[in-house]
């Protein structure tokens, strides 16, 4: 027998810390699919994904785009009759699928995540300007030119800052950062 974790016990490792009942406690009932807002947009939903996790269909879950779509508004996770988590299971896919570099290919997610950890290591805090490098030519020129000249504009009024500020003691925040997001470190 295997000594590797199976693709749901990695998942459930990733949830080591979060509140709620094991996925086992699944029924099934369909309650967070029905009261999740963005549901119609998702390739599966809560219900199905979390069916897909018991099953071990991993490669099917990673090509999704249901965690990257979600909302993180927890109404599934304050609704479920079985008490699971299912906004966090949506979080530790997050972070699974960055770790195993897989995921459906178009999404604006996986970038914007990758590059917010990165500028978070680089700096201490998020930056602006950084962060829409991730998203801002997917739109096409007309959303480009509108981006920019609202970035402009707060620049102008002193609410993005024009260099990027950077916090003190920064290699104290790497060392937490890395300990605990396996994105093998700073870049
Ligand atoms: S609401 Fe809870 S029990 Fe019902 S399908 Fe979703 S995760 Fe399973
Ligand atoms: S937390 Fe995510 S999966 Fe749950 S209802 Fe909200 S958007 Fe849907």
């Amino acid at each position: 027998m295997s000594d590797r974790p199976s693709f749901r016990d990695e998942i459930v490792n990733l949830l080591h810390s979060a509140h709620g009942n094991p996925l086992t406690h699944c029924l099934q009932c369909g309650t967070c699919a029905g009261t999740c807002p963005v549901a119609p947009f998702m390739d599966q939903t809560p219900r199905r994904i979390i069916a897909m996790i018991n099953r071990g269909l991993k490669d099917q879950v990673l090509a999704c785009n249901t965690y990257w779509y979600c909302a993180s508004c927890y109404q599934c996770t304050v609704r479920c009759p079985s008490d699971i988590d299912i906004a966090q299971v949506m979080y530790a896919l997050k972070r699974y699928s960055l770790w195993k570099g897989q995921h459906k290919e178009g999404l604006i997610g996986p970038a914007f995540a990758e590059t917010f950890v990165k500028t978070i290591l680089r700096l201490g805090r998020s930056y602006e300007p950084v962060l829409a490098t991730s998203y801002l030519f997917s739109f096409g020129i007309q959303a480009f030119l509108d981006e920019a000249q609202t970035a402009t504009s707060l620049m102008l009024k002193g609410r993005i800052p024009v260099l990027p500020p950077r916090i003190k003691r920064l290699e104290n925040l790497r060392r937490v950062v890395n300990r605990i997001i396996p994105m093998g470190g700073e870049t």
